[in-house]
């Protein structure tokens, strides 16, 4: 499960501009600021590999990564922008929801999710609305480093908390796994899900 090489590949505006080749891949996914850049960087060991766009009204796009010259890594737009409007919130909805109905060659969805707080409204709807949509999904909880005092500032309690609440929606629990692009924590881990998931 190493990473020996890594390239960008490109960045694609709509779903039916992506990679047409049969290589499986693995999209990330999560709210803005949730570390999502740092931890492609991380696990692909890049230091500007993420290119996402963060602003509103930047077009968004969805960038592939290829590794190993075997298996892509997909970098989606980030969602629940704080400033964007409603219509840019909407046409993200539409855009990643026509990469993930129609990409036969996504393995997984990685939802990141920021432990460093409590539980968001947001994710929650995201995870449910890839159950209903049986899309595979591991749960990436970020910045497993970052602790605080006081309620809803402990990783593990967050990660509780969200697990419990998630818990209804899926028959099984989705896989998941603590990281942290600070210390590292859960890179070669994460790798090694991905592999495995690639040869199941
Ligand atoms: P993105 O918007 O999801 O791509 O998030 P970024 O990767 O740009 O990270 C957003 C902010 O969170 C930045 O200030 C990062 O330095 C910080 N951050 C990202 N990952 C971690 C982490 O694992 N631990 C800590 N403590 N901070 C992180």
């Amino acid at each position: 499960s190493r990473v020996k090489e890594a390239e960008f590949v490109k960045s694609s505006a709509r779903a039916r501009d992506c990679p047409k080749d049969d290589r499986p891949e693995f999209a990330v996914l999560g709210r803005s600021n949730v570390g999502k850049s740092s931890l492609i960087n991380a696990l692909i060991r890049r230091k500007e590999a993420a290119l996402t766009s963060k602003k509103p009204g930047k077009t968004q796009t969805i960038n592939h990564f290829l590794v190993n010259k075997s298996w892509y890594l997909v970098d989606l737009p980030g969602y629940g922008f704080a400033a964007a409007s409603q219509s840019a919130r909407t046409d993200w909805s539409s855009f990643t929801k026509g990469y993930f109905l129609n990409r036969d060659t996504l393995v997984g969805v990685l939802l990141l999710v920021d432990a460093s707080i409590p539980p968001q409204k947001i994710d929650i709807d995201c995870a449910n609305w890839l159950g209903r949509n049986n899309i595979g999904l591991t749960y990436v909880f970020t910045k497993c480093d970052k602790s605080k005092k006081g309620k809803g500032g402990r990783p593990e309690e967050n990660i509780k908390e969200f697990q419990e609440t998630i818990s209804s929606l899926y028959p099984e629990p989705p896989p998941w796994i603590m990281t942290s692009s600070v210390t590292g924590l859960g890179r070669d881990g994460l790798l090694l899900h991905m592999s495995q998931l690639r040869n199941y």
